[in-house]
């Protein structure tokens, strides 16, 4: 949509944006339930950026909520906060502690590991054998049927590990969700298109293609997919969601410190790494700024990914990566096809890295005047 956007706008060029999905926005896709709750369909979407330049981009296009990302573990029977942090190490003791007594026992918790080689490694080197089989071992089993050990460093390193009592899921700069939500957000760069950009949803872009006549083609899809899987299917995970919706009487029966915001969760989500087959359980009513009585929370189950359902995660390990490999040489042979996005390239991405990648695309796109083959 990024480069629709643009092309359309910047460059004047006349834009067809082909979807199978009968919706726009991809998986940042989100609307009303049944319920009138404003959920996000593909899962849980929480923006962060470290990039001004993104947030400008995408604030031409939408006002934000601040959102604060609240996420608890339940493990051993009780919730800890999480990431690790200092609350988290207080809990462990049952009592208050100071950073510097956190810092004293995690250093002698860590296992010295100079240059971490995959998940595993990576939070042992960081917190140790105590809280990787607490928080992390059993989810990263549970989210990707794969040992840490047969998982890139990046992906369990994507949690923050914090000595403050800093308990923020993320620390990026800026933490918002759009104040009307991603599909919105989604119309508004479509409507600053104009009529430039065609919309083509329900549509496959293998029947479509021989009926557009186009210059440059965008792929986002899955890249083994676009080149009929000559080198073979590259592994994704998927997910199913179980959604439990409440009504206002609900909630308050329920009770809570939440009930009064009409909230069933104390927490925006939990993550359950050694209990249930779910891997979290989301409420993103508290972070949506939504008003509204009812509630829902979402349970995520991990899922084998098989054709026809969706996928969500690319799996970054070595052997992935050498499938990988087979299709970027090849594509880089495609001259008039840029491939960008989680699928296309393969890679897991949060939003405004794919943002980011489609803005360096389109500066590409804008040194060619979009008609030439990529370089
Ligand atoms: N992870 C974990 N325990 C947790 C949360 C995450 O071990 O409580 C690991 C797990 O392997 C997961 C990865 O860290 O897939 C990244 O987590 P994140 O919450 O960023 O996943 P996403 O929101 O992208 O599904």
């Amino acid at each position: 949509m990024t480069l629709a956007e643009r092309i359309a706008t910047q460059l004047g060029r006349r834009v067809a944006v082909i979807d199978r999905r009968g919706h726009i926005g991809g998986n940042c896709h989100d609307g009303l339930n049944d319920h009138g709750v404003l959920t996000h369909t593909y899962g849980p979407h929480y923006f962060r950026t470290n990039s001004p330049k993104i947030k400008n981009y995408l604030s031409q296009f939408t006002e934000w909520t601040p959102a604060s990302y609240l996420v608890n573990s339940y493990s051993y029977g009780r919730h800890w906060s999480f990431p690790v942090n200092l609350k988290t190490f207080c809990q462990l003791v049952g009592r208050t502690a100071s950073q510097s007594e956190f810092e004293h026992w995690l250093n002698a918790q860590k296992i010295k590991i100079e240059n971490p080689q995959n998940s595993e490694e990576a939070i042992l080197s960081q917190v140790g054998d105590l809280l990787y089989k607490q928080f992390y071992l059993g989810y990263t089993l549970k989210q990707w049927k794969r040992h840490p050990k047969d998982l890139d460093a990046s992906v369990c390193a994507r949690i923050p590990v914090r000595t403050t009592a800093d308990d923020r899921y993320f620390s990026d700069d800026f933490q918002a969700l759009p104040a009307l939500g991603y599909t919105r957000l989604f119309e508004s760069m479509l409507r600053a298109g104009g009529g430039g950009i065609q919309l083509f949803l329900n549509s496959d872009y293998e029947e479509l293609k021989s009926q557009v006549k186009y210059k440059q083609l965008i792929y986002t899809g899955a890249i083994d997919e676009y080149y009929h899987y000559c080198y073979g299917e590259l592994p994704y995970r998927s997910l199913r969601f179980e959604p439990r919706s409440f009504t206002r009487d609900q909630i308050r029966v329920r009770g809570g410190a939440e009930a009064e915001k009409g909230l069933w969760q104390h927490v925006l989500q939990i993550n359950y790494p050694n209990d249930y087959e779910y891997t979290r359980s989301v409420e993103v009513k508290h972070v949506t700024g939504q008003k509204c009585e009812n509630t829902t929370v979402v349970y995520e189950y991990p899922a084998d990914y098989l054709r026809g359902r969706e996928r969500y995660y690319p799996i970054p390990a070595p052997d992935t990566k050498k499938i990988y490999s087979n299709y970027l040489e090849r594509s880089k042979v495609d001259t008039n096809v840029r491939f960008v996005g989680r699928l296309a390239t393969y890679k897991y991405y949060n939003m405004d890295q794919v943002v980011a990648m489609a803005l360096s695309e389109f500066e590409d796109i804008k040194a060619f005047d979009g008609m030439n083959p990529r370089r």
